[in-house]
Formats: C-alpha cells, sequence, structure tokens
C-alpha cells in the first residue's frame, strides 16, 4: 500500500449539489481544488431529484413555513438565491422556465404556492459543473471517499481519503468544505437519532450519504444542531412494492395530506394536512405509526390532481403496477373486511372515517384529536381506496452547526448553559473550527421538521462557503 499526497488550496468533499457549486466557485475565486467524490458518479442525490430549486420568497414565508429553523441561515439562503440564478445563468445553465415537466411526466410550476422557483435538468447540470471546475483546472475524483479529516491541534489542515485503486491519499489543505449531504444512508445513526424503526424505511437518496461529514466533523470537535431526529422525506408505496432508485420519483405517494393516515390499529396518528408537501406526515409515518401506515381515500379524491404532482388515481395505478398494496371496495362494510385481512383494525378504521368525516363535514377538523387543519373534505363516495406505504428518507435535517458563511462551529467554544466551566461558558461566542466548512445537508437546522427545499440550501451555501474559505485564506 502506498500512499500519495498531494497539496491543494481548497478540498471539497462530496460532488453533489453543494460540491460542485462549491468547486465552481473555488475555481472562479483563483483556488486550486480537489473534489472528492465516494460514489461511482458526481450529482449525489440532486442526479436522482425533480430538480426544482426552490425556496420562499422572503424570509417572512420561510420562517412562518420553517419556524425551528436557523432564522439566519434561513435568511441567507432567501436572499442568495436570486444572484444564485443569475450566477448558474451566467455558467450557461437554464433555470428559469417553470412549468416545466418532470421525469413522471407531470408538469408543474412550483413545488408549493409562493415558492421562487427554478429547474434544471439534473444529469446535464451535473455534466456541466464538473467540466467547469476541470476546465478551470480543478480536480472531481469519483470513487475516492474521504475518511477522515487531518489536523494541526485544532485547524483542519486537509483530508485523508482512499483513491479508486484502493490506495491512502493525504491531501493538505487550507481549507475543507464538507458535502457529504447528510447520513440517511447510515443504519446505525438513523437508528441512534432518528427511529429504531428503520426496517420500515425506504432510502430515498443515493446510497453514499452515510454521515461521513458528520462523523469527521464532530471527531474533530465540531458543534451539531438541533432537529437531528427530524427529516425530509415522503411516503412511497411499501413492501412488496419495489422501489429502486429510477422509481423514487414515481412511487412517492404527494397526495398524503390530502388522504386520512390511519395505522395498523385504524387510527389517525398526526394531522395530515401539517405540510403540503408531505414530509410531516412521513416523519411521523416513522415516529408514531413505526413506519407503517394506510393513505385512506374516496373516489372524489381518486379522481382529483395534488397540487403540482398531477393525477391521484394515476399515483395509485402506477404504484399498484409496482407491486404496492392498493385496497379497494365498494362499500365500508367490504373495506372493513378487505381491511383486516391486510392486517389493520378495520372496525376502527370505518370509525376513525366516521369520525373524520363527521367533523370536517361541518368544518370543524381542527377539534379532532390529532386535529385535522387543513384540506377538510369527507371520505364518504365509494369506491374506497387504501393504500399501504412506507416513509422514504431523502435527507436529514439535522447536522453540522455552522454560521451564516458555513463556516463549522466548535462545540468546545461555543456558548452552553449545560456546562459552566472553562471550555463551556455560555457567554462565550461562537468561535468555528478553523480550516473547516460545510455547505448542503450536512448544514444542520436550515430545515427543522418543516422544509424549505434542498437544492436551494446546496446552491446557496456551496458558494458561500467556498467564498468563505477564501476569504479566511486571505485575512
Ligand atoms: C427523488 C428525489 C427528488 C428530489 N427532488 C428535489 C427537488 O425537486 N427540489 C429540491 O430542492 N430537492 C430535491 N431533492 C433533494 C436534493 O436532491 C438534496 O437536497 C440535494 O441533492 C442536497 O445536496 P447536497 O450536495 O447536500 O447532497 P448530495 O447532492 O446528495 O451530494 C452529496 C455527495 O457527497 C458524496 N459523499 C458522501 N460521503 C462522502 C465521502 N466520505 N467522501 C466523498 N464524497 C462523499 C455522495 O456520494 C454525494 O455525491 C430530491 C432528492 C431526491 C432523492
Amino acid at each position: 500500500m502506498t500512499t500519495e499526497i498531494r497539496q491543494r488550496d481548497v478540498v471539497i468533499v462530496g460532488a453533489g449539489m453543494a460540491g460542485l457549486v462549491a468547486g465552481v466557485r473555488a475555481t472562479e475565486l483563483g483556488a486550486d481544488v480537489c473534489v472528492l467524490e465516494k460514489g461511482t458518479r458526481p450529482g449525489g442525490s440532486m442526479y436522482l431529484s425533480a430538480g426544482l430549486i426552490w425556496s420562499y420568497e422572503t424570509i417572512d414565508d420561510a420562517r412562518e413555513n420553517v419556524p425551528r429553523g436557523d432564522p439566519e441561515l434561513q435568511r441567507t439562503i432567501v436572499e442568495g438565491l436570486d444572484p444564485a440564478f443569475d450566477w448558474l445563468e451566467s455558467l450557461g445553465v437554464t433555470v428559469r422556465e417553470p412549468p416545466v415537466e418532470l421525469p413522471t411526466g407531470e408538469t408543474v410550476v412550483a413545488p408549493t404556492p409562493g415558492a421562487n422557483c427554478g429547474k434544471i435538468e439534473p444529469e446535464a447540470f451535473t455534466d456541466r459543473l464538473r467540466t467547469r471546475i476541470e476546465d478551470g483546472g480543478g480536480e472531481v475524483l469519483v470513487e475516492t471517499p474521504m475518511r477522515s479529516l487531518r489536523t494541526d491541534g485544532n485547524t483542519v489542515v486537509g483530508v485523508d481519503a482512499t483513491t479508486a485503486d484502493g490506495e491512502d491519499l493525504e491531501i493538505e489543505a487550507d481549507a475543507v468544505v464538507l458535502a457529504t449531504g447528510g447520513f440517511q444512508g447510515n443504519e446505525r445513526l438513523l437508528q441512534e437519532y432518528v427511529t429504531p424503526a428503520i426496517e420500515n424505511l425506504w432510502l430515498r437518496a443515493n446510497p453514499w450519504s452515510t454521515g461521513d461529514g458528520l462523523t469527521a466533523a464532530r471527531d474533530v470537535g465540531a458543534k451539531t444542531t438541533g432537529g437531528m431526529e427530524t427529516f425530509y422525506g415522503h411516503n412511497l408505496a411499501a413492501p412488496p412494492a419495489n422501489v429502486t432508485p429510477d422509481r423514487y420519483l414515481e412511487l412517492t405517494q404527494y397526495y398524503g395530506p390530502f388522504a386520512v393516515a390511519i395505522d395498523e390499529r385504524g387510527e389517525r396518528f398526526t394531522d395530515e394536512s401539517e405540510s403540503d408537501l408531505e414530509h410531516t406526515l412521513a416523519q411521523d409515518t416513522a415516529h408514531e405509526a413505526d413506519g407503517r401506515a394506510y393513505y385512506v381515500f374516496d373516489s372524489d379524491l381518486y379522481d382529483d390532481e395534488v397540487f403540482s404532482m398531477g393525477h391521484i388515481g394515476t399515483i395509485v395505478e402506477r404504484s399498484a403496477d409496482r407491486g404496492a398494496e392498493v385496497i379497494r371496495a365498494d362499500s365500508l362494510e367490504a373495506f372493513e373486511e378487505k381491511l383486516y385481512a391486510a392486517g389493520v383494525d378495520g372496525t376502527n378504521a370505518v370509525e376513525t372515517l366516521d369520525e373524520y368525516n363527521e367533523a370536517v363535514r361541518t368544518g370543524c377538523g381542527d377539534r379532532l384529536d390529532p386535529p385535522r387543519t387543513d384540506y377538510q373534505r369527507p371520505v364518504d363516495t365509494p369506491p374506497f381506496y387504501a393504500v399501504a406505504v412506507q416513509p422514504g428518507i431523502t435527507f436529514t435535517m439535522g447536522g453540522l452547526h455552522v454560521d451564516e458563511g458555513g463556516r463549522v462551529l466548535d462545540e468546545r467554544r461555543s456558548p452552553s448553559t449545560l456546562f459552566v466551566d472553562e471550555g463551556h461558558d455560555e457567554s462565550v461566542e461562537s468561535e468555528p473550527i478553523t480550516g473547516l466548512y460545510a455547505a448542503g445537508v450536512d448544514i444542520g437546522n436550515v430545515n427543522n421538521r418543516h422544509y424549505m427545499g434542498g437544492l436551494a440550501n446546496a446552491l446557496v451555501m456551496g458558494r458561500r462557503a467556498v467564498e468563505s474559505a477564501v476569504d479566511d485564506r486571505v485575512e
């Protein structure tokens, strides 16, 4: 085994959305940059995504919709999005052409009303940004995972990686930007932070984001955020449906906020309509229903459209074609029996529906327990449907604690009321770890239970983090 040693100004770990953006920006700023990618291709989860780069138009909208997230990071992203769109256009990337066609064949304008949205074509985008990095004198090394960070005292001075040939690679650098995309691909970390019921979770993301950035940064004293149990995802058709990465979009149900979600006891377990984009329902399916639920609805909803994601009946039939369990019954009596046959308490389920219908018919859904605050429509027109769903985790929302410039904060030099001693004084100012930055999903607490876009964070903070790294180097 040989060890190759290289020197670079900046190392970027991960060639997904944030890492590619950071790589291009680094070359523009004249930095000698190396982008390490663990997977067999660049692009990360962005490559599998619908490519809608969106966030809220104003910081007030963002605060209202994502109240638990960090206000300053949210402001940075909301205000940085239009300049970042302009920047992408300057690279020859077209971003503003809504309405757009999704890989599922549906046409959408924006994922949620009031969003500032652009659209990229993931494969072409990945190729273009990779080429820009290489044309700018940088390199993108695939199948070259970072193993750990190199430090000198409290300063990060590079990374240790493994090359595609299995050799050790040491890269000495002034700055390292972590853009490894979260920890949703790591069963142990998921069990530790998110849910014990990992056997009832689909991964709805690239397979390589296994928390390497988080783990390496924690090993050098990085501070993490709250919301480690929260994630962005959707409910997908449950097994025996066969969910492979090329089917993430087509097997995503999307219409959960309009349906009635019940667990195996036949009971509702959350306000399905809390978020339009289904992510709170997906999280509560993991946390409150052990990852197994049924979406119940009637023919009215079957014939309806979900905002931006198309006809519900089409989603259901597409799922059935891929092996999803879809129950259909022409009467409530038959529905009850079929639910029992599927392992659900059918009597309870029908009682739940009766109670729900009574409440929503009089506009009193918010008095239910759990409440139903939005999309209050009765489920009473046969045939009745129940689709078995299981949460798909796209990315973890908790992660590294950074400042608005993407500098990773030092746990030992951050205020804390837990340990008031020399290292943990509640009055000290937060200090970053010299040389360490993060972008995209590796940053925690932009989203926290609620969601304001994933690609937008990666785009804005990918640029920001590398600009900070270059600025800090000069100072
Ligand atoms: C089906 C689907 C649909 C989506 N649709 C949308 C959408 O329309 N709009 C939206 O905003 N978001 C969407 N997303 C989410 C979006 O893709 C992510 O928020 C975004 O890609 C995050 O960017 P990132 O750079 O942080 O992570 P990623 O793009 O996932 O990149 C992380 C990269 O780091 C690499 N990596 C991990 N560990 C290491 C290591 N040790 N060394 C080197 N490299 C490493 C990974 O291989 C990966 O390439 C979707 C995701 C999916 C899966």
